[in-house]
Parts: structure tokens; sequence; C-alpha cells
């Protein structure tokens, strides 16, 4: 099974969520796909990850036999290589998107391709949980590219938890592609609502089943966001109030199901009645 944790906006509590359901789940693999700022493992505590570079083919123009035709620049949707006439002709890194057309679409052969590094993908493990993490270097565009790799790295044959990178854009769209199940975490305030609606639009198009987590369920107005999850028949899988236990434990990096039993028998359920929801 293939579980996705999403929100709307961050600063939900997702990564929390995420982690905590995958160390009251183990043994589990917990992808970590919020590659531009990936941070479960800071409370998961994975020992000594392994990195291996992720590459993308990148267009190169050899101008020996380059006639500047212009039929790369006329083919790339993205305008991501320029034809400069009489003088150079070359793909814009920053934008290029690594289709591979403009290779395909010269005439004379011109154009080969060369891996570029966009980042890292990481292996750990600890107590159970298998963490794959992804990290886009500063300033690439390629999240999504990158969030393709992860998922498609995995073998996913066992049990398995995404963290999503927050909000409804592709990176989202492109996380929540193999799901089984949504969990979508937010919070009863104006924001938190409207963030939810947007990314619901999402796992409604992509047609994935989806149950909600309040957190901070005590700062906002719940009864507005449990109608209107009432109305379109999303059950509140758990409501989280606010604590300063969890945020004391949060800020030294200590997930709630690791110090409370409690909180993992919590989880450990959730993940039971999701489990059975499936059949
Ligand atoms: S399509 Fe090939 S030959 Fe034409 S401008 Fe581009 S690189 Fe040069
Ligand atoms: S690889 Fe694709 S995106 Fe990049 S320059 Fe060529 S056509 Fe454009």
């Amino acid at each position: 099974m293939i579980v996705a944790i999403a929100s709307g906006k961050g600063g939900t509590g997702k990564t929390t969520v995420a982690v905590s359901l995958a160390i009251s789940s183990s043994p589990i693999t917990l992808i970590d796909a919020d590659v531009e700022e990936p941070n479960a493992n800071i409370l998961l505590r994975a020992n000594k990850p392994t990195s291996k570079q992720a590459r993308l083919p990148f267009p190169i123009v050899n101008m020996n036999k380059c006639d500047f035709c212009e039929e790369c620049s006329n083919f790339c949707a993205y305008n991501a290589i320029v034809v400069l006439e009489g003088l150079r002709v070359f793909a814009v890194k920053e934008i290029c998107k690594s289709c591979g057309g403009c290779a395909l679409v010269c005439p004379k052969d011109a154009i080969h391709e060369q891996p570029r590094t966009i980042g890292h993908i990481r292996k750990g493990e600890r107590g159970g949980v298998k963490l794959i993490e992804g990290e886009l270097n500063i300033a690439e565009t390629t999240t999504t590219r990158l969030i393709g790799m992860l998922l498609d790295y995995e073998e996913k044959n066992g049990d398995v938890i995404i963290d999503c990178p927050p909000g409804a854009a592709h990176p989202t769209v492109e996380s929540l592609r193999y799901a089984d199940y949504v969990i979508m975490v937010t919070e009863p305030t104006p924001l938190g609502f409207h963030d939810l609606k947007e990314t619901l639009m999402i796992t409604k198009k992509l047609n994935k089943k989806v149950g909600v987590i309040i957190n901070r369920s005590d700062l906002g107005n719940i009864d507005s966001l449990k109608k209107f999850l009432n109305s379109k028949k999303i059950p509140v899988l758990l409501e989280i109030p606010f604590s300063e236990d969890i945020c004391l434990h949060y800020s030294r990096g200590i997930s709630p199901s690791e110090y409370s039993p409690q909180w993992r028998e919590t989880f450990r359920k959730l993940w039971n009645y999701i489990k059975k929801s499936q059949n």
C-alpha cells in the first residue's frame, strides 16, 4: 500500500504526521518527496544515508555541424535553446526540462546529450523505517523530474509512505501519482481551509481516496471545516489538539510516535484503518 501525506500549505505538520505514521507502521519505506526542502530525516534521524547524484540529460551543441537552421529553438516549448545566428547555439540549464526533443529534431545531428547533476538521492534506515529522500540543487527548476526519479527508484513492493511537497502545484500532482490513499493534513484556519480545498480538487481529479487529519484542531473554526468535509463525504481520520509537549519534542527533532507510546498506538491504529479501507 502506498499512502501519500499531503497538505495545501506548509507548516501544517505534514512531515510530523508522515514520520510518526512511518515509525508506528514499520517495516516501511518513507519517501521524502519534498525535494526543495527535505526535512523528514530531522525527525527520523536515519543512520548515515547513502547518497547518489540525480542526473538528467542536457543538450550540448556541436557548432562544427550546426547550420543555424533554428529547428531546435522552434521545437522547444520552453524556449530553453537559444540560436544566435552566425555565433552560437546553446541550451539554458535553468529552463531546460531535459525532454531530449531538440536532439531528435536537429537535421544535422549536431546535438548530443550529457548528464547534468540536478540534486541528490539519499537512502538510510532507522528502526525498520527505510528512508529515501531527494534534495534538489539550489536554483534548479526540475523539481518534478527529481520527484519522478525518487518514486521510480523505490521497488514499491512493500508499504510506502510519501511525504509530499506542500501546495497544489505540479510537484504535488507528481507525488500523488502512485498513491493508493491520500492523507491531507490541515488546520482549522481560513488559510488552511482555503488551501485544503485547492488540493482536494487535485485528489478528486486523480480519483484518489482521501482522509483528513486536523492538526491544532482547537485553534480555529473546526465546525465549518468538519461540515465541509462531511458534505464531501471525506472522513476525519484524526484530530490533534495543540500540544506544548508535541512542540517541545518537535523542537528537539523527536516525533510524537518516538516519545509517546500513546501516539505510536494512535498512528498504528490509523495505519490499520487505512489498510482495511483498501479491501
Ligand atoms: S537544429 Fe541543429 S543545426 Fe539547427 S540550429 Fe539547432 S543545433 Fe543547429
Ligand atoms: S532538451 Fe527539451 S527542454 Fe531542453 S532545450 Fe532541448 S527541447 Fe528544450
